[in-house]
């Protein structure tokens, strides 16, 4: 079995997508589930790009232990000193230098010559092999470029130092079969490949990433990268668990293994979705919560008599339980600790203290509290940056019936600290609360786009609801949870609002500093 590894870029180009705006504890903890899950090296942001992002990477850096950590960085020396500066500290720093090779990016994008985009490149990782034992070096748009040039530019690369050879299809736009002949064209005719990692990464604009990735790792790539539920810039990147566990309930015919654990990927799943606002749909492969479901009856009888007549994954394999009861009212501080080590967490003293106290509040309204519940708290717990100023909910009420016009009254503390509060009248009764929540919020909201789940079954599940709202122009994405329908909505709609104010303090402390 050929070892492939799992480079996951779910913090650099799954943040990319459209609304996902993660905050720094946020990033850490999915950095922390990425350890767990056994990835091989993390993409943990761009450095250079923002102050935000450059102290993001810094922690996962100087946190993270079990996997390598990377950061993105352009062929410019200033790029690469700052990715140094974030990830001196990591346990086995690597860097990733990109530069276009298409004959469209460097003509209208570049406006540099092939042999100007050979000789920075050059350049650049040889600089960036000065500081970095690991240089990753991309042909960015790799798919549409020239395989001759691709040759000549990737052993030039090699030669600087490069150790890893990353070509992406970065518009989504290559086939299994094009995508894997370029593999093996690199492979029969660069000379200087040996101790060099050939890397896949693949866009699903057209549905074909996996079966892209894979199509790369039959042809020599021992590198795949892609991210947790396929999210990132436009129809996202390829799905790591896919490719995953394509490998292993294919290993009859792919002789190639990752490291991961599989057990962790339905927890590595839920915590992207819920931190990023991303839902997974329904039937998505391996993950989606259809998945295992069978719905007709043949089906249902077949699985009865023998699982393996219409399931090939087992839901065990990949993490799912079958919600499992876990703790309830009369659980002690003890049972919950022992729990929480179990779940792959070490909380401080302090933080044990706030997550138990939220525990017990949640059994006096839920008789039976399961793993998602506590996995639920955890998050809110590790992801709280309470330290900054923002809005805070400090009471609503809402009247609404079949014959009466729904209206609410909402009261906040705004990010000065004044208490302030409104009412207001709306369609529905999240209308009206959205509605008061509007007249008390100075900034410019307008709300994209709402929904809302449960969070495991029953009838005292937590509800959660997610928003996408523009505020002051910029789109960005929430999501709050609680026992009831409306508290979660008008949770998520701070959430989201407070993730704006968030994000433009520390600019201005940047700024400031600068
Ligand atoms: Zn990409």
């Amino acid at each position: 079995m050929t070892k492939i590894h799992i480079f996951d870029t779910t913090l650099r180009d799954g943040e990319q997508s459209p609304g996902v705006n993660l905050n720094q504890l946020e990033k850490l903890e999915i950095a922390k589930q990425l350890e767990r899950l056994g990835i091989d090296r993390m993409e943990a942001g761009f450095p250079a790009s923002s102050k935000g992002d450059f102290k993001a990477v810094k922690a996962i850096a100087d946190t993270i232990k079990d996997t390598s950590v990377t950061g993105l960085a352009r062929v410019v020396k200033s790029d690469i000193d700052a990715a140094w500066e974030a990830l001196k500290g990591a346990a086995d720093p690597a860097i990733h230098v990109f530069m276009a090779t298409s004959p469209i990016h460097m003509t209208y994008k570049l406006k540099m010559t092939p042999e100007q985009v050979i000789d920075t490149s050059v350049e650049m990782v040889k600089y960036a092999r000065k500081r970095f034992p690991q240089v990753q070096w991309s042909a960015e748009d790799a798919s549409r470029s020239d395989l001759n040039f691709l040759v000549q530019i990737i052993e030039k690369v090699i030669d600087a130092g490069a150790t890893v050879i990353n070509l992406p299809d970065t518009v989504g736009y290559a086939t299994p079969q094009e995508y894997g002949q370029m593999f093996k064209f690199i492979q029969d005719n660069v000379p200087n490949l040996d101790g060099v990692r050939l890397s896949c990464h693949c866009h699903n604009d057209l549905g074909m990433a996996v079966a892209n990735s894979i199509a790369a790792v039959e042809n020599g790539a021992t590198q795949v990268e892609g991210t947790v539920n396929g999210i990132g810039e436009r129809a996202g990147n390829v799905a790591l668990e896919e490719v995953s566990v394509a490998l292993k309930i294919r290993s009859d015919f792919y002789p190639y293994e990752t490291g991961l654990k599989l057990k962790e990927i339905k927890r590595t799943s839920d915590l992207v979705a819920k931190l990023t606002g991303m839902h997974v749909q329904a039937n998505k492969a391996v993950i989606g919560r259809n998945a295992f479901a069978h719905e007709s009856g043949i089906h249902q009888d077949g699985v009865l008599k023998n699982a393996e007549t219409y399931e090939i994954i087992t839901p065990e394999m990949v993490g799912v339980q079958s919600n499992t009861l876990f703790l309830g009212k009369h659980s002690g501080r003890h049972a919950f600790k022992d729990r929480i080590e179990e779940l792959g967490y070490q909380l401080s003293d302090e933080k044990l203290q706030e997550a138990f106290e939220m525990f017990k509040q949640l059994t006096d309204r839920k008789r039976e509290v399961t793993d998602d519940d506590l996995f639920m708290i955890l998050m809110d717990i590790q992801t709280d940056s309470s330290a900054v100023s923002k809005y805070e909910l400090e009471m609503f009420q809402v009247q609404y019936g079949t014959n009466n016009i729904p209206t609410a009254t909402v009261s906040l503390t705004t990010p000065n600290g004044e208490t302030v509060e409104a009412a207001s009248t709306g369609q529905g009764s999240v209308e009206a609360v959205y509605a008061a929540l509007e007249l008390l919020v100075q900034e410019d909201v307008c709300l994209q786009d709402y929904q809302l789940q449960s969070v495991g079954g029953g009838k005292d599940a937590l509800a959660e609801a997610y928003v996408q709202l523009t505020v002051n122009g910029e789109t960005v994405n929430g999501r709050g949870s609680a026992q009831d329908v409306i508290e979660a909505s008008a949770t998520a709609y701070l959430n989201a609002v407070n993730r704006y104010v968030v994000q433009k303090q520390s600019e201005k402390i940047a700024n400031t500093v600068k």
